[in-house]
């Protein structure tokens, strides 16, 4: 398949903003693909070379693309600078900068779609000395094949974000769409999708994490062949996450009635609880209106520290974090630990890893324990001073079957058959509390003992990978702060006017795959703190104007304010009263951040 196929497609994507369209456009894409290529356009027509378990990063910056944009095209590096800003988009300079190239040698080659995929993943690989200056050779020999349109999204796809719309459920639906005939209510946002086929391709990526095997098993075999596909140990799962319970008493009733007969929020992704309206701090579960939550919950110890999900398969022990990071090496001594103590031949074990003061015994800070995954010298030195303690909450496959669909209570149950227990791989402090004081209880000895809160839990809902849902709600002390993605920025003036002391902060919209500004920063960090952040941000520059720079949302920062408001003057319609920097989230990707819909639910809430 040419390059410049995949490339029409795209800009057919981009072009169009009704769902049914982009679902049509993308299964016709999918359809087009011949069984080589429908893999590597699954990835690439969301920039990516790679499926999501495998977390690969190209390390390619914008300075750097610029530099082999200019290499191949010849243009003058001010033009396309001016270019850049005057498009706010890299991918559209390039695509002016082919268009208006003098370079006689461009075309040479015609480029395929396995070519590049081909050429990105070998780049990644480039190391050491001089991979920088191969980079830019690598990246220029691409545009330099390129035709103008094929340039925009080639660009594009080295630096990792397409901008065409299409996120992982316009994917699924696509998929079903494509490849599936099975009986049913239509699907809403398809042209011809049925609920039961976009269900089938929802499974199947919930235990693979790979839209290349779904969509290939798709074509294949089916919904048959879907059914069929299970958990890869060493291929990471997508975590499955909490939402913010509205009081203790309140979240203990809302999570007995969510996702205990199917396990599946509504598809508007809103907790069925909330939709009688905010609930607060009140002892009203206890009224006869309420279902009866009593032996229905699990209360548990909220840790704070690190996520991980550890794949045990023989003697083979891995750790990879919520990113899908894999740590393995970083914690010696809960891999040695899980290797002896794992009973079953085949595991996968989620739960967190948390520091503790060699020392005092106590836990530490999450921002002293991360030193752990970011330094990658004096690991064995590390784990003396700050061991880590694994606390494990979940089993989601044991000895060669997938339990993504039993109950939490029998996953804890065959967890407990699992491990043998001992103070580094232990169980999650937890009780099954039959009244409001009980959980109140829990909860204060779980702060107590410095641990963050508490997480109620269904316990007969299902396992559901990648979601946050209602069925698992957390609750801690404070208002929450807002973890937001920087997608512009200003230079300060006077003694800061180096760095880029004004940071517009977003919050992610699921369902567009765009970021919603909810307001800027400007206060909490030290010069320090904000020197380094303003190099890792002028890295991800893409366009300039005077003192004004957009920025590829990439980096994460957790963020607290004294109020939300409602605003005309952000894209989200919120904004945030006196934001205050408390921290970057390195262990967040741009689409983890909070979500507009969660602003929205803390804006009625206050
Ligand atoms: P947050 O990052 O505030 O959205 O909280 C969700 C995170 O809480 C998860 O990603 C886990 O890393 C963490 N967590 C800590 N303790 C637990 C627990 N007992 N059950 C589930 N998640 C937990």
């Amino acid at each position: 398949m040419e390059y410049a196929a995949l490339a029409d497609y795209c800009r057919q994507l981009e072009e169009t903003d009704a769902d049914e369209r982009l679902v049509a456009t993308l299964a016709e894409l999918f359809q087009t693909a011949d069984d080589d290529h429908l893999p590597l356009v699954v990835t690439m027509v969301r920039g990516k070379v790679a499926p999501r378990w495998e977390s690969l990063e190209l390390g390619v910056s914008s300075s750097l693309t610029q530099a082999a944009v200019v290499r191949a095209t010849g243009v003058d590096p001010d033009a396309l600078e001016d270019a850049w800003r005057d498009r706010g988009d890299l991918g559209a300079a390039a695509e002016w900068a082919v268009a208006n190239s003098r370079q006689t040698t461009l075309f040479a080659e015609s480029l395929t779609v396995a070519g590049v995929h081909e050429t990105l993943r070998e780049l990644a690989g480039y190391e050491g000395d001089g991979s920088h200056d191969r980079k830019v050779e690598t990246v220029a020999g691409l545009v330099s094949n390129a035709d103008a349109a094929a340039a925009r999204y080639l660009v594009r796809t080295v630096l990792g974000y397409m901008r065409v719309g299409v996120g992982d459920g316009t994917v699924r639906d696509a998929i079903a769409e494509a490849f599936l005939d099975v009986p049913g209510e239509p699907a809403p946002g398809t042209p011809s999708a049925t609920a039961p086929a976009v269900a089938a391709v929802e499974r199947a990526f919930q235990v693979t994490n790979d839209y290349r095997v779904v969509a290939e098993t798709a074509r294949a075999d089916g919904a048959d062949g879907l059914a069929e596909l299970d958990v890869e140990l060493g291929r990471p799962v997508e975590s499955m996450l909490a939402r913010k319970a509205e009081g203790l008493a309140s979240g203990l009733s809302s999570v007995a009635r969510v996702g205990a007969e199917d396990g599946v929020e509504g598809d508007d992704g809103r907790d069925p609880a909330d939709l009688g309206g905010p609930a607060g701090e009140t002892e009203t579960a206890d009224a006869t209106d309420e279902p009866d939550w009593r032996g229905r919950v699990l209360a548990e110890v909220k840790y704070d520290g690190i996520r991980a999900q550890a794949h045990v398969d023989g003697e083979t022990v891995r750790l990879f974090t919520r990113r899908l990071v894999e740590v393995t090496e970083q914690f010696p001594e809960v891999v040695d630990t899980l290797r002896e103590r794992v009973t079953a031949e085949t595991a996968l074990l989620d739960g967190e890893l948390v520091g503790y003061d060699g020392e005092t015994g106590e836990p530490v800070a999450f921002q002293e324990f991360s030193r752990r995954i970011r330094q990658e010298e004096n690991v064995a030195g590390l784990a003396e001073s700050v061991p880590a303690r694994f606390h494990l909450f979940d089993c989601l496959y044991h000895d060669g079957e997938s339990l993504f669909e039993s109950s939490l209570s029998d996953r804890l149950g065959v967890l407990g058959e699992t491990v043998a227990f001992d103070d580094t791989v232990c169980r999650a402090g937890s009780t099954v509390p039959d009244s409001v004081a009980d959980a109140r209880g829990f909860y204060r000895g779980a702060v107590d003992d410095g641990h963050e809160g508490v997480v109620l839990k269904n316990r007969a809902a299902t396992y559901q990978p990648g979601r946050r849902v209602g069925q698992m709600l957390k609750h801690k002390p404070v208002m929450e702060p807002l973890d937001l993605v920087v997608t512009r920025a200003h230079y300060s003036e006077g003694r800061r006017s180096e760095l880029l002391g004004r940071l517009y902060l977003a919050a992610y919209d699921p369902d567009a795959d765009a970021f919603r500004e909810v307001g800027r920063l400007s206060t909490g960090y030290t010069d320090e703190e904000l020197a380094a952040l303003t190099e890792r941000l002028e890295e991800l520059v893409v366009a300039r104007d005077g003192r004004d720079v957009d920025l590829r949302p990439e980096i994460v920062l957790e963020v607290e304010y004294e109020e939300l408001q409602s605003s005309s003057e952000y894209d989200s319609g919120f904004a945030l009263r006196f934001p205050r920097f408390l921290g970057v989230r390195e262990d967040l990707g741009p689409t983890d951040a909070d979500s507009v819909s969660r602003v929205s639910e803390l804006y009625e809430s206050q």
